[in-house]
């Protein structure tokens, strides 16, 4: 049975026990092992109890760990980048440079982002109102943390959770796509040599097995997928009343001013809406341009597109690697051959590319002009390698046609003038504003990866994602000798007391907070007397 068959026969009770991924270059299957279903949640129970050992280790320990298993990362780079390839038909060294050679620089950026979100916070109170009380609000470790991810980046979209999570005292249960499956149980098997057994765990299959994790016990979910699966993940995750972290699906947009450096800027829009033949989160889909500089502009981005090599182009020698690789599945496939044709039919201008490369999944590098809004490819996400240009004659029109969008992940404006770039970014309806650049920084924890809108509401990597990885847990420390000023009775001494805290919270001065000291004592006395009333009180 077909990995991708798999979701219409999820609520069959046999579950198979493999299944096959495809390469999309070559079509040729590959089989791999799928967990069943009703051991998810045992592997959920061994990962608790690693979790506790885990916990335990202070997070200087803990980063150590991390940082020796990038290093082994990094030393089995060629075996990853390989598997890689394999199950995505991507570039050797496109493989190893997205997902396996910056992982060091990745842990130890994580590594400080930690040290700030897992700092225990002192909490200052008044000691007039609270007198002899202190509190700190610790980061404690939510338990087991399932993953799920999807296939466009199959291990660094682990990453910008795994190690959060890993850092933050947890254990991991990681579910990779059913269409990159090897090369996830490579990363765990590297985790489970690095930091023992059953600290990161992973279990395969598709929408099945994603429900089962979801629903096995997990303490905390992070999900990156397509929106559809996004809100049943969510849904799911609702009933559990665990917290659900969504990265979904984008549509960017990049708009070209008249002053912007032409050729930089045409590089720098091939590039990052070509990059993984498309199949980023964050690729940019629509290309606003300015009217005035349209033409010219859109000649050099012709000019670099028809340059980018892929299979099946007749350029490539055989020891050459292409630029633009293979779509993953053949429904990614139809997906983009439709959403083309349906621009050109109407009236959709192709300026290069257009059509299925004929080698496995392969779609030639594709540039439309003459785009308007309501085609399928400036509404839907595309992920694939076209770009959709849409002609626009102010800067204000633009934007709103930009921000018009159900999606809002990156969104980047180029110009020469820094300033006025600037002034537009943050006029953006998206969760990353670049001038001059897109898409690079997903993979910098140094920044909070993150959307709007159907993007999702997650937030992955860095410092602010850490609501997924962890609770706040306050611990109060109360060194008061006397009961509390108020505590019962509730008398006269305790409305003259309530009075004061007002008045000394309206900014009173050294008068009333004279007054406040005297009804302490008042109070302490009236609250005593509870205990050993005198015949006064009676
Ligand atoms: P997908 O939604 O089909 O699958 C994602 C993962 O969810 C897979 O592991 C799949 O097996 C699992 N799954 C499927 N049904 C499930 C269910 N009912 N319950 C639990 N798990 C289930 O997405 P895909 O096609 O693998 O990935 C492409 C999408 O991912 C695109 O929309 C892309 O934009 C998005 N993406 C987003 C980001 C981001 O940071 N926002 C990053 C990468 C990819």
């Amino acid at each position: 049975m077909r990995a991708d068959q798999e979701n219409s026969t999820a609520s069959q009770e046999s579950i198979p026990k493999s299944m096959k991924a495809i390469n999309p270059m070559t079509l040729a299957e590959v089989e791999t092992l799928m967990t069943e279903e009703a051991a998810v949640s045992e592997l959920i129970s061994r990962a608790r109890q690693a979790s506790e050992r885990w916990s335990e280790i202070s997070l200087k320990e803990r980063s150590r760990q991390l940082i020796r298993l990038g290093e082994r990362i990094t030393q089995e780079r060629d075996v990853g980048a390989r598997l890689i390839a394999e199950e995505t038909g991507r570039a050797l060294s496109l493989a190893a440079l997205s997902e396996l050679n910056t992982v060091q620089s990745f842990i130890k950026a994580a590594i400080s982002e930690a040290r700030i979100a897992l700092k225990e916070t002192k909490v200052k109170l008044s000691p007039l109102d609270f007198p002899g009380k202190s509190a700190i609000v610790e980061q404690v470790p939510r338990g087991v943390i399932g993953i799920i991810a999807p296939w466009n980046y199959p291990v660094s979209n682990f990453y910008k959770s795994l190690f959060p999570a890993l850092l933050s005292g947890n254990a991991v249960v990681m579910k990779p796509s059913e269409h990159t499956p090897r090369v996830g149980a490579w990363l765990a098997d590297l985790a489970t040599e690095v930091l023992g057994e059953d600290l990161v765990l992973c279990v395969q299959g598709g929408a099945s097995v994603g429900r089962a994790l979801v629903e096995g016990g997990v303490d905390s979910v992070v999900f990156t997928g397509s929106v559809a699966t996004g809100r049943a993940v969510a849904a799911l995750a609702a009933h559990q009343l665990i917290p659900c972290s969504l990265e979904l699906g984008g549509k960017d947009a990049a708009l070209v001013l008249a002053d912007a450096d032409l050729d930089r800027t045409a590089l720098g829009i091939a590039q990052w809406s070509m990059f993984n033949s498309g199949q980023d989160c964050s690729s940019i889909e629509r290309l606003y341009v300015m009217d005035r500089i349209a033409d010219s502009f859109i000649e050099r981005l012709n000019t670099v597109i028809s340059h980018l090599t892929y299979h099946g182009d007749g350029r490539l020698k055989p020891e050459e690697e292409a630029d633009i690789g293979p779509l993953q599945t053949a429904e990614q496939l139809a997906v983009v051959n439709k959403h083309v044709g349906q621009a050109v039919a109407e009236g959709a201008l192709v300026l290069c590319g257009g059509k299925p490369s004929g080698v496995g999944y392969g779609f030639q590098p594709t540039l439309l002009d003459r785009c308007v809004e309501g085609m399928l490819v400036t509404e839907e996400e595309t992920f694939g390698p076209v770009i959709a240009v849409i002609r626009v004659h102010t800067v204000d029109e633009a934007i709103e046609r930009i921000n018009r969008s159900r999606y809002g992940l990156n969104g980047s404006v180029w110009t020469s003038n820094i300033a006025v770039g600037r002034a537009i970014a943050k006029r953006l309806d998206v969760g990353i504003a670049l001038v001059n650049n897109h898409s690079f920084t997903g993979s910098l924890p140094q920044m909070p990866w993150t959307g709007v809108k159907e993007t999702g509401y997650g937030v992955a990597s860095s410092r602010w994602a850490y609501h997924t990885f962890v609770r706040p847990r306050t611990i109060v420390l109360d060194k008061n000798k006397d009961p509390d000023p108020f505590w019962f009775p509730v008398d006269e001494s305790y409305q003259r007391f309530v009075e004061a805290v007002a008045l000394k919270n309206l900014g009173g001065g050294i008068g009333v907070l004279f007054r406040l000291i005297g009804l302490l004592g008042k109070r302490i006395k009236a609250t005593k007397s509870l205990l050993h009333p005198t015949e006064d009180d009676r």
